[in-house]
Order: structure tokens, then C-alpha cells, then sequence
């Protein structure tokens, strides 16, 4: 009995699921893709062999922080499971790929500008530390950033296996702190370092949390707005 309510329970999931990708390929075409799709190959990319192992029914790629809007705001009308990727890095299974349900990969919201005053540095949830310092070390400048250059902002930022792992049920901004630098001695981690998140909240709404960042007043690197 026990059982067959789970299997029953399993299809109707993954009939959401696919009645959600199939929603989500209505309104954006180009930017979801399925597992024979050289694309979706192409997004599976991870760190650990257990994540790239994980095949997601579809994956979703916005171009704009509206368009993960829009795709919240659809995938919670059926409650589907999905995950988040940015850089990949997280080494196990079910942290930014998920079995059948959907992936949001943010790899092409990877745009880095530096502020005129050079204090700030806007950083697309996406991108990779790699390309911040290779934006940023032609202007004499570095950010608190990864040790690895081929980690995300999105993950290292938030310390998404801190906070995915050791606070499961109870995450708040706040809670969300990550990642060491080689420079974290003099300036603190990432987070401390943050100037301004762009948040999309469960509800699907858009909101910018202002930070006062911890090491503001004494450092002399440009401050990460995610
Ligand atoms: C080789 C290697 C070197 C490392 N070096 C360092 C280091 O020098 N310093 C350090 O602090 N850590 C380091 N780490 C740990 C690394 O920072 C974490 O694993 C980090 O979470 C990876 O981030 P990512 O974006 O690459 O990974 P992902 O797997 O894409 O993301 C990690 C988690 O964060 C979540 N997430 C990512 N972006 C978002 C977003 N925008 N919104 C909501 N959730 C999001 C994902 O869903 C996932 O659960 C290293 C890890 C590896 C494998």
C-alpha cells in the first residue's frame, strides 16, 4: 500500500513536471531545452560526477532576472520540484540539478559592470569568478571572490552548501554567508563584502536587499552587487 501511493505519487509529479516544461517552452521557446538537446549536453556540467549523473526533465535557461520571475511564478502553480544552478560547483547530488524536475540554469545572466566611481561591482548571479577578475584586474582591481576561478558567483556568494546542507529548515538572508578569498584575512569573506542582492522571492516578486557590508570601511576593493 505503502508503495504504490509513492509510485502514484512519482507520476504525478512527473506529469506536473512535464506539463510545466512544456508551460515554460510555450513562453520561452529558445530557452528551455530537453535531454536530447545539445544544449541541455552542454548545461550539464558539474563539478561532481553525482550532479552531472542527475538528468532534470527540462532545463531553463532565463536571460533576465523577469525571466526567473516568470518561471517561478509558473513552476509554483504546480509545485514543481526544481534546482538552481550558477557555477556547478556544489558536489552533491540534488544541490543545482535535480532528478525530473526542472533546472534553473543561470549561466547567461553573467553580465559584470564596475561601477564609474570604481566602488561597486555588479555581478550577474551566473557568472564566474574567472570573469570577474579578468573584468576587473585590467582596472587594478579585485573583488572577494572565489579561490577558484571556475566557481559561481551565485553559490560561493551565498554559501549555498552551508546553508543547503547545515540549515535545511530555516534560511534567511542573514543566513546566507559564504565564500573564503584568498584576501579574507584583511577583508572578510564574500558575503561580507555585499553591497545589494537582487532577490526574486518564492512569491516570484523582484525586491533589491540592501547590505551594509561589514568590511566597507576599510576596504579598498570594489564591494560585489549581486
Ligand atoms: C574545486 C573547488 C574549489 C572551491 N574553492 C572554494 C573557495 O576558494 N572558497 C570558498 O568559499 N568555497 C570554495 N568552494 C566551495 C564552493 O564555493 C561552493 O561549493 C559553492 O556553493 C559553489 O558555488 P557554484 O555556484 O559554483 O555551485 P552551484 O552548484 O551552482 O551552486 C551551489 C548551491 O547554491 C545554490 N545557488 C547558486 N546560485 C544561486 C542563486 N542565484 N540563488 C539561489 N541559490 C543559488 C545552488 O542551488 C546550489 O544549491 C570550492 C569548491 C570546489 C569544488
Amino acid at each position: 500500500m505503502r508503495t504504490s501511493l509513492l509510485v502514484c505519487q512519482q507520476s504525478e509529479d512527473a506529469r506536473l513536471t512535464y506539463l510545466q516544461c512544456a508551460a515554460l517552452t510555450h513562453s520561452y521557446p529558445a530557452q528551455v531545452s530537453y535531454f536530447n538537446d545539445t544544449v541541455y549536453a552542454a548545461e550539464q556540467q558539474y563539478w561532481s560526477q553525482q550532479q552531472a549523473d542527475t538528468q532534470p526533465r527540462c532545463r531553463f535557461t532565463p536571460e533576465s532576472a523577469q525571466d526567473v520571475s516568470a518561471a517561478i511564478h509558473e513552476i509554483r502553480k504546480f509545485q514543481c520540484p526544481f534546482a538552481v544552478k550558477s557555477g556547478g560547483h556544489a558536489s552533491f547530488r540534488g544541490a543545482s540539478n535535480i532528478q525530473d524536475g526542472i533546472t534553473v540554469d543561470l549561466e547567461h545572466l553573467n553580465s559584470i559592470d564596475v561601477s564609474d566611481d570604481k566602488t561597486i561591482t555588479h555581478v550577474g548571479a551566473g557568472a564566474r569568478w574567472e570573469d570577474v577578475y579578468a573584468k576587473l584586474d585590467p582596472l587594478g582591481l579585485a573583488v572577494i571572490g572565489g579561490r577558484n576561478g571556475d566557481i559561481g558567483v551565485g553559490g560561493l556568494t551565498l554559501g549555498g552548501t552551508v546553508s543547503h546542507t547545515h540549515k535545511p529548515k530555516r534560511c534567511r538572508l542573514t543566513d546566507l554567508s559564504g565564500g573564503i578569498s584568498f584576501f579574507s584575512g584583511f577583508h572578510g569573506w564574500t558575503c561580507d563584502n555585499v553591497a545589494n542582492y537582487e532577490v526574486c522571492l518564492a512569491r516570484s516578486s523582484l525586491h533589491r536587499a540592501l547590505l551594509t557590508p561589514r568590511f566597507l570601511h576599510r576596504s579598498s576593493s570594489p564591494m560585489v552587487q549581486s
